[in-house]
């Protein structure tokens, strides 16, 4: 639909994607935005707010890029660093289930704070980002591992799809929180726009920025793309409180941008706070393990507790119904 044909809503929506294109500049995207999916899953956990932060970042990330596959499978971001936070995890699960969890050293926390040092980059460190994609049925997987060179998540995706996907992107990041009468929120908001030209010598072109030229390489002028320059400049200026505003509608933000060049979106798709853990899977799992490590699992009430990391509900398992009778 052309959001320039009929009136945008002022209104919010929260927890939805919704996609759309400017064909004049042959550029699509995305725009997420987090209300009470992303406030659980930070809340639940009750993370120290710089860690909330980095935390929403990597989930508005991963459902920036899970939602826009096209199968029933599921999409990973993982990183490992040598940073207060040493771990992420955030899975989607097409076509709607995000769920994620931060690993985190509460001493080295307080001394990053106490030195100022404690931005989502900073936190994160040094080390690698990987981003999984699961087709499942059986298909194969593919991971891309980006490193984490203390730039944080915006800038490793970008060099993700420069190196992997090799398709000229732009991803914003917002995490905010909210005060109001009713206490404190979690908010994100995030933006992808890429450049998918009909020709892919364009798509060629585009990808070759005057400043990654070599040294002394001498660039012809106009060698950027000028339909991905524009779309860049415009994108670019999408401000953080406008990602997480939440009397902003995700239309209206779209029509502010790219109201020059014309903007259509597409149907807007759902996101909820929800785990895959079940029963069954651990129950699984448990099996998987030797007689001898499920014996070392048992707690002092004879059974074996099993708490999920990503949505804190525990389980606790019968350890005879996993031997032979
Ligand atoms: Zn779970």
């Amino acid at each position: 639909m052309d959001l320039a044909s009929r009136p945008v809503s002022d209104r919010g929506r929260d927890d939805v994607v919704l996609p759309f294109v400017v064909e004049p500049l042959e550029t699509r995207g995305r725009v997420v935005r987090m209300g009470s999916a992303v406030d659980q899953i930070l809340a639940r956990h009750g993370y120290p707010a710089p860690v909330a932060r980095l935390l929403g970042e990597a989930a508005v990330l991963t459902v920036l890029l899970g939602s826009s596959l096209k199968f029933e499978g599921g999409f990973q971001l993982l990183t490992r660093t040598d940073g207060v936070v040493d771990m992420l995890v955030v899975d989607f699960d097409a076509p709607d289930r995000v769920r994620a969890f931060a690993r985190f050293d509460a001493a080295a926390l307080q001394a990053a704070l106490a030195e100022n040092r404690s931005s989502p980059a900073q936190l994160l460190g040094t080390g690698h980002l990987a981003l999984t994609i699961d087709p499942g049925n059986d298909m194969s997987r593919y991971q891309g591992v980006v490193p984490l060179e203390g730039q944080g998540l915006e800038d490793a995706a970008h060099q993700y799809f420069r190196q992997s996907e090799q398709i000229p992107t732009l991803v914003r990041l917002a995490v905010a929180e909210s005060v109001t009468a009713e206490g404190t929120h979690w908010r994100a908001g995030g933006l992808i726009v890429q450049f998918l030209p009909h020709s892919t010598d364009r798509l060629r072109m585009a990808d070759l920025h005057p400043g990654d030229a070599p040294e002394g390489a001498e660039i012809a002028a106009g060698v950027e793309d000028d339909a991905w320059s524009e779309a860049r400049a415009l994108a670019g200026t999408v401000e953080d409180h406008e990602l997480v505003d939440p009397t902003l509608s995700s239309e209206r933000l779209l029509y502010r941008l790219f109201h020059e060049r014309g903007v259509k979106v597409f149907e807007a798709q759902s996101v909820r706070d929800a785990c895959r853990c079940s029963r069954e899977r651990i129950s699984d799992m448990l099996r998987g393990f030797t007689p001898q490590e499920r014996h070392d699992m048992v707690g002092d009430d004879g059974r074996i507790g099993v708490t999920c990391e990503f949505c804190s509900t525990h389980r606790d398992f019968d350890p005879a119904d996993f031997e032979p009778s």
